[in-house]
């Protein structure tokens, strides 16, 4: 018998007729005779709105309270579409993460998924029942509820798709698939039929938040190949799986961006044995994610180095940095929270040269600046002035030949 988990993103249970249809596509798939299990979102803009509650009383709230609120936005949805199906006569429960037995490591807010303790899910499953999970949460060790980033639905799905041995990972949002680039930015582009899991951990890690990139990394690592799809209409979405079974193509699979980004600069440091492990270390401490770095040759006995962070860890960074190069007596400290991330990505970039050239070239004939630069063996990225990244995006997508006829005509 085919097992799937189905999971349905914030649009697709965000009012009650939305969760009507939700509950037409699960019916239809049980009445098929497959055994279906569910992963749901909060309604779209509840998190941010619980968010919102919070900070409008502390900027700087408690992390555990923060989980704990933010929760209990998917609980809503899950017993919402519990109570649709059931009306129906199919056989559905909902159960948070704690009930369904995801344990996490008790970083609050971006929480790791240790283990799914899945006995319970499994039996419920057994007897016939849809169970219907809370997604972007789990357990830490001391009982506590904790979440798993934003867009970690995403994640919890394919966690339990692999823990139940599930054929398939049915991702249900509000586009019919993964595009070339960001439908709302460039109306041109297509949509991807297969695309490897390699592929779209690029895509999503660097902006494509169309998957939480937790859950991307996760899928390859159990090869859980994912169906992302539209819950809105019933047309085959794209396939995340296997780079084997795809044939081959372009030199260049999608684009994606992030705005979210901030840059920092320390100019003038002591270039010698040590110095980027005195940086970094104290900021990786902080749990804070570096992402860029960039450091120039040393010319007088010092060195220059540039890093980005996310730019919601900018202020910290930025304090940390400042306290470090005053210790080290650095020239000057400086930081930028206006950069964005372009990136073009593509397995085809192993076997095409001129990918570099062609993108530096396609943003110089813009007059786009380019501030920093760097590769992997499937991508490169470059961090630019956040204001250009609209036009950056359309002119790599067209330049490197993924517009669709249809509308680039
Ligand atoms: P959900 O609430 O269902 O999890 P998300 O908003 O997290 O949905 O993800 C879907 C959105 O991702 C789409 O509406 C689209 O605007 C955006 N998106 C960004 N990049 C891409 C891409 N390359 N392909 C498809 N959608 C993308
Ligand atoms: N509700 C959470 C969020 O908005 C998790 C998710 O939707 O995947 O980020
Ligand atoms: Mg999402």
């Amino acid at each position: 018998m085919k097992r799937v988990v189905q999971k349905f993103g914030g649009t697709s249970v965000g009012t009650l007729e939305r969760i009507q249809a939700t509950a037409d596509i699960v019916e239809r798939s049980v009445r098929a005779g497959i055994e279906t299990a569910v992963v749901v979102s909060a309604m779209s803009g509840e998190t941010n709105r619980l968010i919102g509650l919070a900070k409008a009383l502390c900027e700087d709230a408690n992390e555990r309270e923060m989980d704990q609120l933010v929760s209990t936005g998917e609980q809503v949805s899950a017993a919402l579409l519990a109570i649709e199906l059931q009306k129906r006569g199919v056989i559905a429960h909902s159960y948070t993460g704690v009930q369904a037995g995801f344990r996490t490591d008790s970083s609050f807010s971006r929480a790791r998924i240790m283990s799914v303790e899945c006995d319970r899910m499994l039996e419920r499953i057994g007897s016939g029942e849809v169970p219907i999970l809370t997604g972007f949460q789990g357990v830490n060790e001391q009982g506590d509820v904790t979440t798993l980033g934003r867009g970690g639905s995403d994640t919890s799905a394919v966690a339990l798709a692999i823990a139940l041995k599930a054929d398939v990972c049915d991702i249900f949002t509000d586009v019919d698939g993964v595009y070339t680039t960001d439908p709302r930015i460039v109306p041109a582009a297509s949509k991807i039929d297969r695309i490897s899991f390699e592929e779209m951990l690029e895509m999503a890690s660097q902006g494509a938040k169309v998957l939480q990139n937790r859950s991307v990394e996760l899928a390859m690592r159990y090869q859980m190949p994912i169906h992302l799809r539209s819950s809105f209409v019933d047309v085959p979405g794209t396939m995340v799986m296997n780079e084997d079974d795809i044939m081959e193509r372009a030199a260049i699979t999608g684009v994606a961006y992030n705005r979210d980004e901030a840059k920092i600069t320390i100019k003038g440091i002591p270039d010698h044995p040590g110095i980027a492990s005195a940086l970094f270390g104290p900021i990786a401490e902080a749990g804070l994610n570096v992402d860029v770095i960039v450091q120039n040759v040393s010319e007088d006995g010092t060195t220059d180095i540039t890093f980005t962070v996310p730019r919601s860890d900018y202020r910290q960074a930025m304090k940390i940095v400042q306290g470090i190069c005053a210790e080290m007596k650095a020239r000057d400290v400086k930081g930028d929270d206006n950069v964005a991330k372009v990136s073009v990505i593509g397995v085809g970039m192993r076997s095409h040269s001129g990918v570099a050239s062609k993108m530096f070239a396609t943003l110089a004939t813009r007059g786009i600046n380019i501030q920093m630069i760097t590769t992997s063996e499937i991508k490169i990225t470059v961090v630019l002035e956040e204001q250009h990244v609209n036009e950056a995006v359309k002119a790599l997508h067209s330049a490197f030949g993924l517009d669709s006829e249809v509308i680039a005509a």
